[in-house]
């Protein structure tokens, strides 16, 4: 079996972020398969791409 072909398993975790305009925090997850606003000022924290979502927010904590 030729292991550099195989695709890393993506670990999928809770990220804290901090939004950008308003600085609330909220614990939003890596893997996000919807667009995630943030609950304060709706600004988008995280969009899906199809993985690991991109995370338009500060990441603060990555948990468990
Ligand atoms: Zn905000």
């Amino acid at each position: 079996m030729a292991w550099e072909t195989l695709i890393p398993r993506p670990s999928s975790r809770f990220l804290r972020v901090r939004c950008r305009t308003c600085e609330s925090e909220q614990i939003i997850f890596s893997h996000a398969t919807h667009t995630i606003n943030c609950r304060t000022c709706s600004e988008k924290l995280a969009e899906p791409t199809g993985g690991k979502a991109k995370i338009n927010g500060v990441i603060l904590a990555i948990l468990g």
